[in-house]
């Protein structure tokens, strides 16, 4: 028997691989709260009214890459145009696109046949698999808890102006925007399009790179040379995607050079003066911020480097993997097997290494 613990984007990715497999849903078990793949992702979407997804073409939850969202649309609008852009690097598939794909594969896969909801609190390693919370012991089992909850400045606690821009809101006439990543710049082309004047309130300035983790460690090549890496350099290699980016492009730098020229958009230090304060913060970070992960490696003495679990390079968990049984860490935790890991190509890389490991284990 499978199990998957969190049943967000990650949870679903593994999910449709193993199903794609030949696994049936009776023989997987997911646990989550919501049914819903999305309950997380779509809020947090739709709060920074983000309309274009960041990924490609590629970035769905279907076993097989290929065929990917830009041949999806273009047989559904009967036109070549996504294929195109698709073929020159120039595709982002809507947001809308990709939840009906969801949608479409949430019913093909008969995901909530397998659905059980329930929260669990602790996995122990048993002869033959894992231990969940009294639910039963399955024999192999991916952690696909997402990441530990939102991030807020220590300095809005408690202020009633202050929203996380990952949650509903809508922009008054005077914002500060705290942070200086992704969905910062987004928020700042938001609250500007809706006639305020913005605020940016920042630490250090944002990096101007296409993605947070650099392309090469998407590819074989660069992840074999992080594998092989020295723990340390690799904890500062992850440290360093963390830093606030957006990308390049006029698409980004027009409204910002616009609005400053009208005297709408400044950097300062501080949000004393405005009447709301929006903090694309983030998240919390690290595997003791999640009290699963956290009891897991506190019960099992699993190996740890500064906010990392250490896992092996297919996202298993070295210690607790054997013959017999598979543990693996899916999403934002497994960042140590693959630095991309909280995007659906990193969900789709530890889907593919953790069902063929359960496949190498003898059967019970
Ligand atoms: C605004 C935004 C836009 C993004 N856009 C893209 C994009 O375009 N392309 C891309 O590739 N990536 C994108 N990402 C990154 C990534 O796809 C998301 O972060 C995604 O939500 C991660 O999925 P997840 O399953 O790891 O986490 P989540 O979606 O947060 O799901 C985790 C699930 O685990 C459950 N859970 C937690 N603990 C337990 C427990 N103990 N027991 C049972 N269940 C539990 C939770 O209830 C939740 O449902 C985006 C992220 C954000 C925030």
């Amino acid at each position: 028997m499978y199990a998957i613990v969190g049943g967000g984007l990650a949870g679903f990715t593994t999910y449709a691989t193993l199903r794609h497999a030949g696994i049936e849903a009776a023989e997987i078990a997911v646990f989550d709260n919501d049914p819903d793949p999305v309950a997380r992702w779509r809020p947090r979407v739709a709060a920074i009214r983000q309309t274009e997804m960041r990924s490609e073409s590629d970035g769905h939850c279907s076993a097989r890459s290929f065929p990917g969202l830009a041949v999806r649309e273009a047989r559904r609008r009967r036109t070549v145009g996504p294929l195109l852009r698709s073929v020159c690097d120039r595709y982002r598939p809507s947001v809308v696109e990709f939840l009906d794909h969801v949608e479409e594969l949430r019913a093909r896969t008969s995901w909530d046949a397998s659905f059980q909801p329930f929260e669990i609190s602790r996995v122990a390693a048993v002869p033959g698999g894992f231990e969940l919370d009294g639910r039963g012991v399955f024999q192999h089992v991916v952690l696909a808890t997402g990441h530990p909850g939102l991030a807020l400045p220590h300095g809005v606690l408690g202020d009633r102006r202050a929203v996380h821009a990952y949650e509903p809101h809508d922009y008054t006439g005077s914002v500060a925007i705290v942070g200086a990543g992704m969905a910062a710049a987004t928020e700042w082309r938001n609250a500007l399009a809706s006639g305020a004047n913005v605020v940016s309130i920042r630490r250090r300035e944002p990096l101007r790179r296409p993605l947070n983790v650099e392309r090469q460690f998407f590819a074989k090549r660069g992840l074999r040379m992080f594998h092989g890496a020295e723990p340390n350099w690799r904890a500062e290699l992850l440290t360093s995607f963390s830093a606030p980016s957006y990308p390049p492009g006029r698409a980004w730098d027009e409204p910002i050079e616009r609005a400053t020229a009208e005297g709408r958009f400044r950097v300062a230090s501080d949000w004393r003066e405005t009447e709301q304060v929006i903090c694309a913060t983030g998240f919390k970070r690290g595997y003791r911020e999640d009290q699963l992960l956290r009891r897991l490696v506190d019960d099992h003495g699993l190996d740890t480097v500064e906010r990392w679990v250490v896992l092996e390079p297919d996202a298993g968990v070295g210690r607790l993997c054997d013959a017999s049984r598979t543990l693996a860490i899916a999403g934002v935790a497994a960042q140590w097997a693959y630095p991309a890991a909280d995007t659906l190509a990193g969900m789709k890389y530890v889907a593919r290494r953790f069902l063929a490991r359960s496949r190498r284990c003898r059967t019970r």
